[in-house]
């Protein structure tokens, strides 16, 4: 395993990737004084104190100028999220009273409609956000309608891509999300390298963690991307 790490290690770096720690790649990291973030101004955002890698963000600045000359508003509701913050999000959901007497495996399932496992979002990268509305109803009309039009007409050449798209093509994981978007040029590196990295095993320090491995979250889920 570690000779295989440092080959990919010297591989990449010969190849000018960037490589990420494994901390990143969990989410165990504070995007507040990360070097790689920056804070996202509010006026783009629904909120205060939402941050993106650098990079992201600076597409995101060109592709929301392009959106406001068709008077659109592009409006981030969520970013970078740590692991503890997917945590707060998870343990609220896993204590909810409606999962009184589940088993452990059906709770964490129902929970991971929409929701990841700490260590598992993608969220953690800073490579993905959700915009304007967190409910895909609000996509098919209106205002709505126009921001989904324009992401999918123009999001695609500034490297911006729906993951979570509709399951029909055969998609394993989270149900289609029509507000989340990622950065692929980054995001697609960070996959590949969560994949290389990350052992089910290390998908744990939070209640449910110990049915990750029966649900292949990692096979099933983080991989259960768009093609
Ligand atoms: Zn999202």
């Amino acid at each position: 395993m570690l000779i295989r790490l440092l080959l990919l290690v010297a591989f990449l770096q010969v190849e000018g990737v960037k490589i990420y720690t494994e901390e990143e790649l969990l989410g165990k990291i504070n995007p507040t004084s990360h070097s790689d973030f920056s804070l996202v101004p509010s006026e783009f955002c629904s909120r205060s104190g939402i941050y993106l890698r650098s990079e992201v963000l600076d597409k995101f600045i060109v592709l929301r100028q392009l959106a406001e000359e068709e008077g659109i508003k592009l409006i981030i509701v969520s970013g970078t999220r740590s692991f503890n913050h997917q945590k707060d999000i998870w343990d609220r959901k896993w204590t909810k009273p409606k999962y009184m007497g589940w088993e452990k495996i059906e709770k964490a399932k129902d929970i991971l409609t929409y929701s990841s496992m700490p260590g598992t979002s993608r969220h953690h990268w800073g490579t993905d956000f959700d915009l304007n509305s967190l409910e895909n109803n609000y996509f098919d009309s209106g205002e709505g309608k126009k921001v989904y039009d324009f992401m999918e007409r123009c999001g695609g050449e500034h490297g911006f891509k729906q993951v979570y798209t509709s399951k029909d093509g055969g998609r394993t994981g989270y149900e289609e999300e029509k507000w989340h978007w990622s950065y692929m040029p980054v995001s697609s590196v960070m996959l590949n390298q969560y994949n290389e990295l990350v052992c089910i095993s290390d998908i744990r320090g939070f209640d449910g963690s110990e049915v990750a491995d029966s649900i292949n979250v990692i096979g099933v889920f983080v991989n259960g991307i768009a093609e």
